[in-house]
């Protein structure tokens, strides 16, 4: 499976890399771009993400009357890869698992509160699935929500962990359990203030250096108005959420970035007076990495070619995360292997090769495994629903 973009796709792909080219700053955009690492979590940011609003870019794939451009979801696809290629953050949660949501099931009230302010750029969102107990089995959440005693609501008790965004984003949609009873009939997706009295935000920094969250909510109250959609149907919203999103999500830009540095690095460096480019191990990673990150992006293709045809590409998506990721920790080893004893500095250390990225990069794509479901969940995957084994789980 292949496909071009027509001439109105590859005519809108020039126009967004001329506004990226208008609209280049170091305050927006990462010089050294990792897969997760570009998140709205600054003011310049906020202002580029009403930037792209005002172009039309946030809910192209809306239908009209919420305001969305009707447009087929690979020009989503188009812009997350531009704005993921030159390091700028991505309008992913609100515009495609939030929005598209609550365009499906939300109620007037939350229709009218969010898409709009969605689509002009105005607000970020966290997503709270995760739990101590719950991760690759996230049906397994356990912080409670039971009915306020006093009518109108709920009271949230319990602890979310891995919460990327929770310290600066405005809203949090997080599934918790309703019926104790069932275990995936019992989730209910919330909609909530992260500035709410009862709620603590506490830092969790990963190896790549990247802020995530555990956040501890101790009677926290939610009206019935942000609840979404039916109680006890979240998890229903949340599967298909993810695979609504499949066009946003795991963009091969930043690695397709980091192999090009990569190979211009290997191309001028000089080691002992000679080339390195002339030494046959560098050539044949080079080669490697350069066929390697084509079967890649042929793959991203299959997983964007199911999606167009409205088919859930469930074992494309998972082949596709799983090669690119583990391919994202090989082309960091290689290259600290190529770089030698220099390859460890960090960035912004004095005489870092390629700015110490690879350093940094050898830490990040180790998150990359986990983050969105591990490799060991998408092997799964593509075992028993593609190979038909046994379920392992
Ligand atoms: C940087 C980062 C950001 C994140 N951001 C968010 C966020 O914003 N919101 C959110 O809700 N979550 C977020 N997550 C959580 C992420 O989705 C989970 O970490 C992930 O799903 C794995 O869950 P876990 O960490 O509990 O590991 P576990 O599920 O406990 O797994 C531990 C190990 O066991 C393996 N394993 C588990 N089950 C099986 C199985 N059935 N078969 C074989 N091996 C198995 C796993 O592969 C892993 O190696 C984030 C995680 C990271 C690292």
């Amino acid at each position: 499976m292949d496909f071009d973009l027509t001439p109105e796709e590859q005519a809108f792909e020039r126009e967004v890399e001329r506004f990226l080219a208008e609209n280049r700053s170091p305050e927006v955009m990462d010089p050294n771009p990792e897969q997760l690492s570009q998140t709205v979590d600054t003011p310049p940011k906020r202002a580029f993400m009403r930037k792209l609003a005002e172009r039309g870019w946030l809910g192209m794939s809306w239908p009209g009357e919420y305001g969305g451009g009707e447009l087929s979801g690979i020009y989503d696809f188009i812009l997350t890869e531009a704005l993921s290629r030159h390091g700028a953050p991505q309008p992913g949660k609100g515009v495609g698992i939030v929005g598209k949501t609550i365009i499906r099931h939300g109620s007037d009230k939350l229709k009218s509160e969010f898409l709009p302010r969605i689509a002009r750029g105005e607000i970020e969102f966290a997503i709270g699935y995760s739990e101590p107990q719950a991760g690759s089995d996230a049906a397994a959440m356990a912080l409670r929500a039971t009915r306020d005693p006093k009518g109108g609501g709920w009271r949230l008790n319990g602890r979310k962990i891995w919460t990327t965004s929770a310290h600066f984003a405005d809203w949090y949609w997080l599934g918790a359990r309703t019926d104790p009873d069932s275990k995936h009939g019992g989730i209910t997706l919330f909609l909530l203030r992260l500035d709410v009295p009862g709620l603590t935000i506490l830092p969790t920094y990963t190896i790549g250096d990247e802020r995530t969250n555990e956040v501890f909510f101790d009677d926290v109250f939610v009206s019935d108005d942000y609840v979404v959609g039916q109680v006890n149907r979240g998890w229903g919203y949340i599967c298909e959420a993810l695979d609504l999103e499949r066009f946003a999500m795991m963009p091969i830009g930043p690695l397709e970035e980091k192999a090009r540095a990569l190979f211009d690095y290997l191309r001028e460096e000089r080691r002992d007076g000679q080339p390195l480019r002339r030494e046959p191990r560098v050539r044949s990673a080079a080669a490697q990495i350069a066929t390697q990150l084509r079967v890649a992006q042929l793959l991203q293709r299959r997983v964007i070619g199911e999606a167009l045809k409205d088919r859930v590409p469930s074992i494309e998506s998972s082949m596709y995360k799983l090669y690119m990721n583990e391919l994202g920790q090989r082309v960091a080893n290689w290259a600290l292997d190529l770089m030698g004893a220099e390859g460890q500095l960090k960035p912004g250390a004095e005489g870092a090769p390629v700015g110490g990225r690879f350093e940094r990069s050898y830490r990040y794509t180790v998150v990359d495994t986990i983050g969105g479901g591990t490799s060991e969940i998408q092997k799964n995957i593509i075992a028993n629903r593609g190979l038909g084994l046994p379920r392992s789980y």
